[in-house]
């Protein structure tokens, strides 16, 4: 007899963040998977690249309790360097008095208030070379570093952690997990237009995962919206635009050596994707990201501009401005970061490139 798997469908999401009023029309709820194809010089969501949940350190929140060393299963954390540990009925002290005390880690040197709402002060920026995501201070003298070689990203730590000095991004979710927290405001979207949207990283890097959720926000008749980057095998978009009432397709450059170089993948397949979506008479919303140095160029938007002139179906063109938001996040997981120092357009290039697209 044929088994039957009875595994409910679920992949990897790194955020939902509901009252979005930027991810589509109206009031949505924009769920944002994890996994990207592509690796954008100018990615605002860094985290979103991986398909695995990741763990974040940020070493200036970190006051050197130990909470963390003693709370993960696999002995992944231990004291650097000569750092020897707060003891436990200090930490006991702390936890119970969070809010109210500020103290002077002896070993560490660490000075730091203690309370969740407190500002704790840097401790001295160190280092520690086999940590990947160190970023700021983590693992120098008396403060915990990681072996990511033993880390499985299960995110004790971080619940161990109330200095929020590490933090996990992603997590496993069932569909049903998803629709939970999507029904909470049916009645908003009714009310405004809005819906759901899929974005990410890239949704369609989770193909099962984006058809399913897909198909139960059809079968809820709630509006849905697929943010992607285009970069996917067709019979997989085939698959879930059926399911699909809008999308938001990025469109970056169309020039395929440049494109390889800011992103890491050609830009054939991408092209290729949307004008099949577009012939299908599907609603289609392309989005492009205005980046400095990149494709802010005249030539490059009106080449985007020719070709979108050339699709049969098209809702609009959003330019969307680079901002610096991102770099931060670069940063804090020790990714290196290729825009630093450029500067978002001014509000009168926006508008030119704007009349490029009108003309
Ligand atoms: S994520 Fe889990 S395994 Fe990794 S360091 Fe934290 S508690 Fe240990
Ligand atoms: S990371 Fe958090 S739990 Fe670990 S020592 Fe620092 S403050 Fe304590």
């Amino acid at each position: 007899m044929n088994q039957v798997n009875l595994r409910p469908i679920s992949g990897v999401v790194f955020d939902i963040r509901r009252y979005s009023i930027h991810d589509g029309p109206g009031i949505r709820t924009a769920v944002f998977l994890k996994g990207c194809p592509l690796r954008c010089w100018w990615c605002h969501n860094p985290e979103s690249q991986s398909p695995e949940p990741e763990m974040i350190v940020r070493g200036s929140r970190c006051i050197g309790c130990g909470a963390c060393i003693e709370a993960c299963p696999e002995d992944a954390i231990s004291w650097g360097g000569n750092g020897t540990r707060t003891s436990a009925d200090e930490r006991g002290f702390l936890s119970s008095t969070v809010s109210q005390i500020s103290f002077r880690n002896s070993h560490s040197g660490i000075e730091a208030s203690a309370g969740l709402a407190g500002s704790p002060k840097q401790p001295a920026k160190a280092s520690h070379p086999e940590d990947p995501l160190n970023a700021d201070g983590w693992g120098g003298s008396g403060a915990p570093i990681t072996d990511w070689s033993r880390c499985e990203r299960c995110g004790i730590c971080a619940d161990a952690c109330f200095a929020d000095a590490r933090e996990r991004i992603g997590r496993e979710m069932t569909v049903d997990d998803v629709l939970a927290e999507v029904v909470r405001d049916v009645a908003f979207y009714d009310e405004s237009g809005g819906g759901v949207t899929l974005s990410g990283g890239e949704p369609l890097a989770q193909p099962e995962f984006t058809l399913a959720l897909l198909r139960a926000c059809r079968a809820r008749e709630i509006h849905t919206a697929l943010d992607t980057c285009g970069f996917a095998a067709w019979n997989v978009l085939d698959q879930v635009r059926p399911y699909v009432n809008l999308f938001l397709y990025d469109l970056k450059l169309l020039d395929d050596a440049r494109h390889r170089e800011v992103t890491g993948a050609p830009v054939g397949p991408i092209l290729a994707n949307l004008r099949a979506l577009s012939e299908h008479g599907h609603a289609i919303r392309i989005r492009v990201p205005v980046i400095p140095g990149v494709n802010d160029d005249d030539e490059s938007m009106r080449q985007i501009a020719v070709f979108a002139a050339g699709l049969p179906h098209l809702q609009g063109i959003d330019l969307l401005p680079y901002h610096t938001t991102a770099a931060d996040k670069y940063a804090r997981m020790n990714k290196p970061y290729k825009l630093t120092g450029a500067r978002p357009p001014s509000e009168a290039r926006m508008a030119e490139i704007a009349r490029i697209f009108e003309r």
